[in-house]
Formats: structure tokens, C-alpha cells, sequence
């Protein structure tokens, strides 16, 4: 059966899990990417890549924290031994492939089309083997293959738990409706601004957020990846002082390998939590002064109003 050769395949390449749903449908696409206008497409190729969740404790100091799945540009891993699958498609079934992760396409909902997990009350897909600290990537190809069973729309173990809504610090989790994004501090972790209402709940987050994740029983039991702690340990934090300054070629040089060198990803953003971050001692404070003095231009205004803000305090 072809299914099951394609998932032998994917277990050869690492690939933790691997599942299949019908892809004809354009409700899973938000842009419709070229491979659309010359194939048609039939089936998705959802598979799951795990990531450590190595609990980083807080460390007194100049730190900013890097959320568990930006440790490492996973998305790359994965994309790799996607290109290997797509590789052995066309050489076996002739099939034409279009990759994609953390694209175009709505990849939450396949992964649960496709059986590999369901959502949680922090909007999150949760898988029954690795819980929620995964990432998913999509092979859409023109052949058909049979789908798998889907996984049931919402994770039941969810029920009278409730514990992300308890730890989402901007309240961005209500039970029962979509997430607020403009206030998730993932979300605004990315952005070049982050207004002055969340600066007193932002804590330590360089980059990403990661609370209703850790709050949540089901990772607690999840199968987690195997990777050296320390190495973990330094690749989950930044000494700010050293990167405040950085020009955006050598923070991308800085975080290379790491989720945060990503085209998409703005450095400003980095820089800007940085700040946020410091404002919230005396000590960071200092370099707040600096860099009002001698920091980027176009965040010289932020740091102002951070010192503003937070004048009083100190
Ligand atoms: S913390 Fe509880 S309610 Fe939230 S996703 Fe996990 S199990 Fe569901
Ligand atoms: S990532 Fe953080 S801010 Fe966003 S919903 Fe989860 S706990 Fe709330």
C-alpha cells in the first residue's frame, strides 16, 4: 500500500510522525502558491517534528529568554527531510511536490484532517506521542493517496483543565473563541512594537512565548526530543548588553542556525524586546541611557519611552 510506503519512508528520514489528508479542497490555502496553477493538488503530507522543551530557569542577570522551538531553526530541519520524501515521490510515483511550513498553507487544520492531533484550548495542535511542542510541515503533491482517519476537531483532555487560560499572562486564551492575537506575546515578540500595556507582563522573552505550552499536562508526558541540556541551556538565552548594539547583518549572523535568522523575522524586533526587557532593572536601565545616546535611530523614540515609563520605579 502506498501510504504505508511513504510513511516507512518518512520514519527512515527521522521524521517523527506522518500522516495523510485529502488536500482538494482550496479552504486550506491562504495565497494560492504557483504549484496550484500547474498541479492539481490531491493529497497533503503532514508530518510532525518534536523539539525540546528543556525548561530554562530564569536567570537572575541581563538575559532574555528564547521560546523552546526557536532554539534551533527547526522549520529547516524539517524542510529538509521533506525535500528527501518529495525526492522519493517523484522518483517512485512520479509525483510533483509542493513543500511548505509555516506558509501558505493552514497547516493546523490538516494536521488534524490528516489524524495527528487535535486542538487545544490554547489553540495549539496537540499530538497523543508529542503533545504540543511540535512543528508541522506539509508535502502537497498531485497524487492520490488514501487519507488517513482524522483526529477529532478538539482535544477532550482539554475538559476542566483549563491551565493555559490560568498562564497566559495578556490574557490572550479565552475558553471557547478564537486566540487574541494582538495580544499574544508570541505574536507581538515578532513585531517592531509592542505597546505599553503588556511592558509590565513581558518578563524575560527575547524571543516567543511559550506559557500556556508549559502549563500544559499534556506535554508533561509527551515524548521529548533527546538533545544535550546544556547545549539547550545557551541556546535558550541572551546576554542583551552583547546584542543591543548589533547591526541587523550580525544578529542574523548571531542567530544563525536558529529560528530567530529567518527572513521573515525583523531583528528590530529582537532589539526592541531587548529593551523591554532591560527597562525592567536598574542595571538594564544603563543601557537603556546608552542606547537612547548611541542606539539605532529608529528605535531611540522606544527606549525613550520606556525610560519614561519606567522612571518612577527605579
Ligand atoms: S493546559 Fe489544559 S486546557 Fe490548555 S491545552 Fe493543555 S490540557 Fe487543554
Ligand atoms: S503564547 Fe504566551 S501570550 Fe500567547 S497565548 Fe500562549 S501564553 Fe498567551
Amino acid at each position: 500500500m502506498i501510504k504505508n510506503t511513504i510513511k516507512a519512508k518518512a520514519k527512515e528520514l527521522a521524521i517523527p510522525a506522518t500522516g495523510i489528508a485529502r488536500a482538494d479542497s482550496i479552504e486550506f490555502i491562504r495565497e494560492i502558491p504557483e504549484f496550484f496553477k500547474a498541479h492539481k493538488a490531491k493529497t497533503a503530507i503532514i508530518s510532525l517534528q518534536n523539539y525540546s522543551s528543556t525548561y530554562i530557569p530564569i536567570e537572575d542577570g541581563l538575559y532574555g529568554i528564547i521560546a523552546p522551538f526557536a532554539r534551533r531553526n527547526y522549520y529547516k530541519e524539517l524542510r529538509k527531510k521533506q525535500e528527501k520524501l518529495a525526492k522519493f515521490l517523484k522518483a517512485e510515483y512520479g509525483a510533483s511536490c509542493y513543500i511548505s511550513s509555516n506558509g501558505p498553507i493552514r497547516e493546523k487544520p490538516l494536521a488534524c484532517k490528516a489524524g495527528l492531533g487535535s486542538y487545544g484550548m490554547n489553540h495549539i495542535i496537540a499530538s497523543p506521542e508529542y503533545g504540543s511542542n511540535v512543528i508541522i510541515g506539509e508535502i502537497i503533491t498531485d497524487i492520490d493517496i488514501e487519507p488517513d482517519e482524522p483526529s477529532p476537531e478538539f482535544d477532550r483532555r482539554c475538559l476542566e483543565c483549563g491551565l493555559c487560560i490560568k498562564a497566559c499572562p495578556s490574557k490572550a486564551i479565552e475558553y471557547n473563541s478564537p486566540i487574541k492575537r494582538e495580544r499574544c506575546l508570541q505574536h507581538l515578540s515578532q513585531n517592531t512594537e509592542t505597546p505599553p500595556e503588556f511592558w509590565p507582563i513581558w518578563g524575560k522573552r527575547f524571543y516567543g512565548c511559550s506559557s500556556c505550552q508549559d502549563a500544559c499536562p499534556k506535554n508533561k508526558k509527551a515524548i521529548a526530543r533527546q538533545e544535550e541540556p546544556e547545549e539547550m541551556q545557551e541556546a535558550g538565552k541572551v546576554y542583551l548588553p552583547d546584542i543591543i548594539f548589533l547591526e541587523n547583518t550580525e544578529l542574523k549572523e548571531l542567530f544563525k542556525g536558529r529560528q530567530m535568522s529567518a527572513g521573515w523575522i525583523n531583528p528590530e524586533s529582537l532589539i526592541k524586546n531587548a529593551l523591554i526587557i532591560l527597562s525592567q532593572s536598574p542595571e538594564g536601565m544603563e543601557f537603556l541611557y546608552r542606547f537612547k545616546e548611541k542606539g539605532r535611530e529608529t528605535l531611540k523614540g522606544y527606549a525613550e519611552l520606556l525610560i519614561e515609563y519606567n522612571k518612577q520605579k527605579h
